[in-house]
Formats: C-alpha cells, structure tokens, sequence
C-alpha cells in the first residue's frame, strides 16, 4: 500500500450510461468476474435523458444486471448528454475512482462513436489515466498508475476503428444476454417505460446476436467481443504468442 503501486481489483470498466458495460463488454466481464476477478462496472451516469425509464428504476435493473455478471456497479453521477460540459469536474471523478478501486486494467469507450458521451468519456478516462499517478494531481488520495488501457467497440462507429484483440465470450453468451435483459425498460417493449425505441425492435436483437456473432467467427468461436488498445504487444517468447486467426 505504502508504495502507491498495489492494486486492489482487476479492471475498471468505465460506461457512458448505464446498459453501455452490458453491451458492449459484457461478455469478457462476466468472463473476468468468473475465473475470479474482482471487476468494477462504473457508469458516468443514471441515464436520465433515456427515452425509456427513470433514474430510479434503472439504478434497479443496474444493480440486478452486476449480480448477472458479477461484477461490483458504481456510478459517477455525470449529466447524461453532459459528460464533456465540465471536463476538470469530469476527469476529477474518474481519476477518484480509478485511485479508490486501483485497478490493473482500465476499459472504457473509444472515440470515435456516433454519441458524444461515448467521445467525451473517452477523451476524459485517457486523462484521468495519466492522470491518477501524477503526485501532485490532488483528489487526497494516493496516486495510483493502472497497467493499461483498453477501448471497448459502441454500437454505430462513424469510422470502424481497429481491433487488437477479440475476447472469446462464448461461455458467457447467456449470462451477457441475461445482464442486457436485466435492464427491462429499455430493451422490454411490454415493460411500458416510454415509446418505441431501436432497442424495444426484434432488429436490436439481431444485430446483437450476428454482432458478437461476426466477430466470433474472426477467431473461430461463436462469440466474440472485439479490444482495441494503443500501443504495440512486447512478446519477449514468440512461442507464447496467443492465437491468430487465418
Ligand atoms: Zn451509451
């Protein structure tokens, strides 16, 4: 502890609203969480602007989706449709929660989404990133430097990034559909929260299915999840070398 240096959980995943983790990561989340990890799911916030649902019930059906996935939910309590109205303010809290939980890995949005929670998170978690092990950077607790950062893929990216790697998410298919279920009034169209949205149509559950489906096939398994993280892999034993696809 003394040496400002020990983790105390293994990634962070930090969402812009809260059914974003189940979406996007769920799978290698309750991957992570089921060979023991301790894994925290923190939104920015309540998704208040939601067509669909209130603050209250989502905090409900966020905390029923974490037991899904088994995972611990924490939130930032951010304006939602406001992320980047106060960056300081905004990179302040996550550079908090990244020195509270001390995480190994970092995961969050990449910045190039149709949604600009999705941009302005990102933008702020590579700051808070650096920042959390800056000494003189002060939230009065000690710093704390998490070993990488990584970058889940959103829904309707404006330009495809590229991917690193792919998360084989297939034994945890179920449990990512049961999570995303959990959150009822907005992707429920009986649970009358609201009018139609994309996510209440038969289309929403499709393109989730040959989504993740798609980019299983890259890596040969039925379900994948696909990362993005910056910089190059330093591979000291090519025989180690995980598997390629061909
Ligand atoms: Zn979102």
């Amino acid at each position: 502890m003394a040496d400002g240096s020990h983790p105390q959980s293994e990634a962070i995943f930090f969402c812009a609203h809260p059914d974003d983790g189940e979406l996007l990561a769920g799978g290698l989340m309750a991957s992570m969480a089921s060979r023991g990890a301790r894994v925290i799911l923190i939104d920015a916030t309540r998704g208040e602007m939601g067509t669909r649902g209130t603050p209250e019930g989502r905090d409900a059906e966020g905390a029923e989706a974490a037991r899904i996935l088994g995972v611990e939910r924490d939130n930032l309590e951010l304006p939602d449709g406001g992320i980047g109205r106060d960056m300081d303010a905004t990179i302040h809290r996550i550079v908090r929660a990244i020195r509270q939980y001390r995480p190994r890995l970092v995961f969050t949005h990449t910045g190039t989404d149709h949604h600009p929670d999705h941009n302005d998170i990102h933008v702020a978690v590579r700051r808070a990133f650096f920042l959390a092990n800056v000494m003189k950077y002060d939230t009065g607790q000690e710093r704390f430097r998490p070993r990488k950062l990584m970058y889940f893929w959103s829904h309707r990216h404006e330009v495809p990034p590229s991917i690193s790697f792919i998360a084989d998410i297939t034994d945890h298919w179920e449990t990512k559909v049961r999570a995303i279920k959990a959150h009822r009034s907005q992707v429920d169209p009986a649970s009358d929260s609201g009018p139609e949205t994309y996510l209440t149509s038969d289309l929403f559950w499709h393109r989730i299915e040959s989504r993740f489906g798609f980019f299983g096939s890259l890596i040969n398994v039925r379900y994948g999840e696909p990362y993005l993280v910056e910089g190059v892999a330093r591979v000291d034993d090519p025989l180690q070398f995980p598997d390629v696809s061909e």
